[in-house]
């Protein structure tokens, strides 16, 4: 065996040996919240299809029909020959919902974030992100070589205070947070942030991956970025922010410009989802109701988004509660560091707008004796 394999099955037993490793479960979604794995049906509370629109038919239909006029693939970067109709349109549509001046479409929310960060900092600026900021975010702040701090979860007094005590030759300052926390289902207080980075000349960039569709914001910050991957069914990620920004950032954010065009199909299926989006507001109030009818079932804090954490610290007992709940019929999937700080994994529930009431009481009539019985 050469050092290659040697090296990445040493790396493999170590992860089984602390119950870290990841495999892939082959999942084939069906109507609605419903899944098929290993031959089961199951009742999914681990998708990101906040409004069902994955599969809701007129979104499908926006993406066969872009498919037939545009074919499956943009064929080059969008500063080449890949910037079809549908994306200028796309964003036009992004920008007057977020009451933006403009927006631009990224291939993924993952690479709209490791590319604005870079664009806006470097060398001899500060990155400020929130401790349990989406990796993409860290990722982007690295990559960006600005000096990068930490401030605790949703902590104003530890953000003004390093807002205050930067030393004198730090250029521009970004700070990063998330409108709704990804593993966490909590918020972050967006408009007090605004006050205080503006108050310090600070730029706010708020990650709304959770938030789109689902939580109606009290507060935008100036630069809002977001994925279509989530409440919108598609695929792609976006940011929104004023006109000049925009315009730099296709020069600048290397993920824009040395990538290829999302596809049309993708572009399409988000348009058409972000109409519905608009017209249909009992749509997207849905998934927070359910997920407090959850939580008042629960016995735990009333939730503020469509996510709810049921933490119950060691990876084993979060995989072993997910096996017993997938024995009663409902996936929702473990989630264990380093996606979580260590000794806080667990179970992450997020709720559609597809699940039904009863779906909801069942799965918390299934969860909580469990939580007795497995230690
Ligand atoms: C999912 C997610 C992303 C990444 O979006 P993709 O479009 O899936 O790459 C970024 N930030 C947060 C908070 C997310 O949850």
């Amino acid at each position: 065996m050469d050092s290659l394999d040697a090296f990445a099955r040493g790396k493999l037993s170590s992860l089984e040996a602390a119950a870290l490793r990841r495999d892939l479960v082959p999942t084939h979604r069906l109507q609605g919240v419903r899944v098929e794995r290993g031959g089961r049906e199951l009742i999914s509370f681990s998708c990101n299809d906040y409004l069902g629109l994955a599969q809701d038919p007129r979104v499908k239909a926006a993406a066969i029909a872009a498919v037939e006029r545009y074919g499956t693939g943009a064929g080059a970067s969008r500063l080449v020959t890949g910037d079809h109709p549908l994306l200028g349109q796309l964003e036009r549509a992004l920008a007057r919902h977020k009451g933006a001046e403009a927006g631009l479409v990224f291939g993924s929310g993952y690479l709209t974030n490791i590319g604005v960060t870079p664009a806006l900092v470097g060398r001899g600026d500060l990155v400020l992100l929130d401790a349990l900021s989406h990796a993409c975010m860290f990722a982007g702040a690295k990559l960006s070589g600005a000096e990068v701090g930490i401030f605790r979860h949703n902590d104003l007094e530890d953000l003004a205070g390093r807002l205050a005590g930067r030393h004198a030759g730090v250029g521009r300052t970004l700070v990063l947070t998330e409108r709704v926390f990804s593993m966490d289902g909590d918020r972050a207080p967006v408009a007090e942030m605004n006050a205080l980075a503006a108050s310090h000349d600070a730029w706010l960039m708020v990650d709304d991956a959770h938030g789109l569709g689902v939580i109606e914001p009290e507060a935008r910050a100036p630069l809002e970025m977001g994925t279509l991957s989530k409440a919108l069914g598609s695929y792609g990620g976006y940011l929104c922010a004023s006109a000049p920004v925009v315009d730099l950032l296709k020069s600048r954010a290397r993920s824009f410009v040395y990538t290829t065009g999302l596809p049309p199909a993708s572009a399409a299926a988000a348009l058409a989802a972000l109409e519905i989006l608009e017209a249909e507001p009992d749509r997207c109030s849905r998934p927070l109701a359910l997920a407090r009818q959850f939580t008042e079932a629960m016995g735990l804090p009333l939730a503020e988004s469509a996510i709810v954490p049921v933490i119950v610290g060691a990876s084993s007992r979060a995989l072993a509660l997910s096996q017993a709940l997938q024995a009663h019929g409902f996936l929702v999937v473990a989630i264990r560091p380093p996606t979580v700080p260590e000794g806080q994994a667990r179970l992450r529930l997020a709720f559609s707008a597809a699940h039904a009431e009863a779906e909801v009481d069942a799965v918390a009539h299934a969860l909580k004796p469990l939580l007795e019985t497995i230690r």
